[in-house]
């Protein structure tokens, strides 16, 4: 039996989520809820989804601008296991009562408070606490990128505290009317950024501050990472523990000339469907390690990092698979996460 799911939201990330699920043969797209008429939603009717509205008045407007639409999500509740909600940050805690109403467990995204759900979610730190989950938030794209290189470095050598500093694209590619256009601005002025509170809510024993910095860009955010391991290992031991991980790309700057998110994304645009990289890139040349302590850079590739952790949370929920690794890999194979660009 397929678990029937679907996806709330077609924007940045619900797009990427309703194609990835289409590509699993334990789940069945049963249809997405898009709001407004434009390019995404004919993208979607051309794809053969199946087109649901908010409401009545937003089912109109669709039919009236040519999509057809099988009526409102009320109606697509009905023929759902779970939904994956990909609505605007706080949208979804305003859905919840709607889909607990309809017995339809839920997948909410980081922009949503960490009460939404039952479980904060990061596959490589926590794939089985969402077992049987009625809710599962999947953390930001930032807070996927930290959990990642925490989880994997915790795993071989132990973390002791963790210092971070993110400088974050101000806006996606596709935005129009956000900023800032010419200003680095401190987000927020005063410490930690909540990306630290994020992380402790999958990992509450963890001494981590973060700080946050938004810059004129639209490609990836990248962050600065001071580490302090329990043990101290070579150089060489990190960098083969991060090469070994899933869903981080070991990235060498002075083999490839990469040393910008400009050039990573220039690479991607070769080889990848939307030049996605789902991947945690690591700057391999960037990694310095001394007596325990590590430092070292990173880029998270914002519009597609958090795909493979919302495929990993249904798996998890529905125990389609109960082996951590074994669900990882899977995921990764069908998402064509190969850890390279070329
Ligand atoms: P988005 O604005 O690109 O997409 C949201 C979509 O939901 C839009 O198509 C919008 O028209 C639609 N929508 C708005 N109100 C709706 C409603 N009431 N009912 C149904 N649909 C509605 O946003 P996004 O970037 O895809 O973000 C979605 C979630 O994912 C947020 O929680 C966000 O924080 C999180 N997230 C975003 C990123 C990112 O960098 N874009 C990365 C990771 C997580």
């Amino acid at each position: 039996m397929k678990v029937r799911v679907g996806v709330n939201g077609f924007g940045t990330i619900g797009k990427r989520i309703a194609s990835a699920i289409t590509l699993f043969p334990e789940f069945s797209l049963e249809g997405i809820v898009k709001r407004t008429p434009d390019y995404a939603a004919f993208q979607a009717a051309s794809k053969g989804f199946k087109i649901y509205a908010p409401t009545n008045d937003d089912a109109a407007k669709l039919e009236e601008a040519g999509v057809k639409v099988a009526g409102t999500i009320e109606d697509l509740l009905n023929r759902v296991d779970v939904i994956v909600d990909a609505t605007p940050g706080g949208t979804g805690a305003k859905y919840k009562p709607l889909y607990e109403k309809h017995g339809v467990r839920a997948v909410y995204q980081g922009g949503e408070k960490p009460d939404v759900a039952r479980v904060s979610f990061s596959s490589l730190c926590n794939y089985r606490e969402a077992f049987d989950a009625e809710s599962v938030r999947v953390v930001s794209c930032n807070t996927t990128g930290l959990l990642r290189i925490i989880c994997t470095l915790q795993e071989h050598f132990g973390v002791r505290k963790v210092r971070a500093t993110i400088v974050r694209r101000a806006a996606d590619p596709k935005e129009v009317k956000r900023g800032p256009v010419n200003a680095i601005v401190l987000n927020p002025p005063k410490l930690p950024s909540h990306h630290a509170r994020d992380v402790n809510t999958v990992l509450p024993w963890l001494d981590i501050w973060t700080s946050a910095l938004v810059v004129p860009t639209t490609l990836m955010h990248v962050h600065s990472l001071y580490i302090v391991l329990e043990t101290a290992p070579s150089r060489e031991k990190i960098v083969k523990a991060l090469r070994e991980a899933p869903r981080i790309m070991l990235v060498q700057s002075g083999t490839t000339g990469i040393k910008s998110t400009a050039e990573l994304v220039e690479a991607a645009r070769e080889v990848r469907h939307r030049y996605d990289i789902p991947e945690l890139v690591v700057f391999e040349d960037s990694i310095h390690t001394d007596k325990g302590e590590l430092v070292l850079t990173q880029a998270v590739h914002q519009e597609s990092i958090v795909v493979p952790e919302n495929i990993d949370a249904l798996k998890a929920m529905f125990r389609l698979e109960e082996d951590p690794g074994k669900a990882i890999r899977d995921t990764d194979n069908r998402l064509g996460l190969t850890k390279t660009l070329w």
